[in-house]
This record gives structure tokens, C-alpha cells and sequence, in this order.
């Protein structure tokens, strides 16, 4: 079996390739993300002139109306909080 430099280029641009899926889920909302109102876990993002704004469910909803005309982006996981409850 023979390995040219190019072989070996070639697998580590898949290699880079790969850790960028790794990470296909950019929308998903962890535990380290915070509320900017209040600080408690974010389960709303909402893109808004470009910038990111993280709320929880209950300031998701407070805002939703005022934000929701001028949003770019509205991402919800307040359902999945009701699935935390339920469990
Ligand atoms: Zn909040």
C-alpha cells in the first residue's frame, strides 16, 4: 500500500471537514445558555439585526410580541422544557 502527500492532504481536510459536522447542530440550546433578561436557562433564540438574543421560555414569550415583526430568526425549545417537566 502506498500513501502520497496528497493521500495524506486530502484525509485531513476530511478530517476538518468532519469536526465541522460534529457540530451541525448550531440551534440547539444547552444548559450554558442563559436568559438575557433574568439569566435562566434560554430555551428562545431570537436573531434580531444580526445580533443573538437568548431568552427563557417565560421572557421568550414576554418579548415574542414586540420581536416577533422585526425577528430574523425565532428559534423555540420551550417545548422541550415541557418534556423536562413531564419526565
Ligand atoms: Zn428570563
Amino acid at each position: 500500500m502506498q500513501f502520497s502527500l496528497e493521500e495524506e492532504n486530502m484525509s485531513q481536510i476530511a478530517t476538518e471537514n468532519g469536526a465541522t459536522d460534529h457540530q451541525s447542530a448550531p440551534h440547539q440550546l444547552t444548559a450554558a445558555d442563559r436568559c438575557d433578561a433574568c439569566g435562566a436557562q434560554a430555551y428562545i433564540r431570537v436573531v434580531v439585526k444580526n445580533s443573538e438574543l437568548l431568552f427563557c421560555a417565560h421572557h421568550g414569550r414576554k418579548h415574542q410580541e414586540k420581536l416577533a415583526s422585526i425577528a430574523e430568526s425565532w428559534h423555540d425549545e420551550s417545548s422541550r422544557l415541557l418534556e423536562d417537566q413531564r419526565s
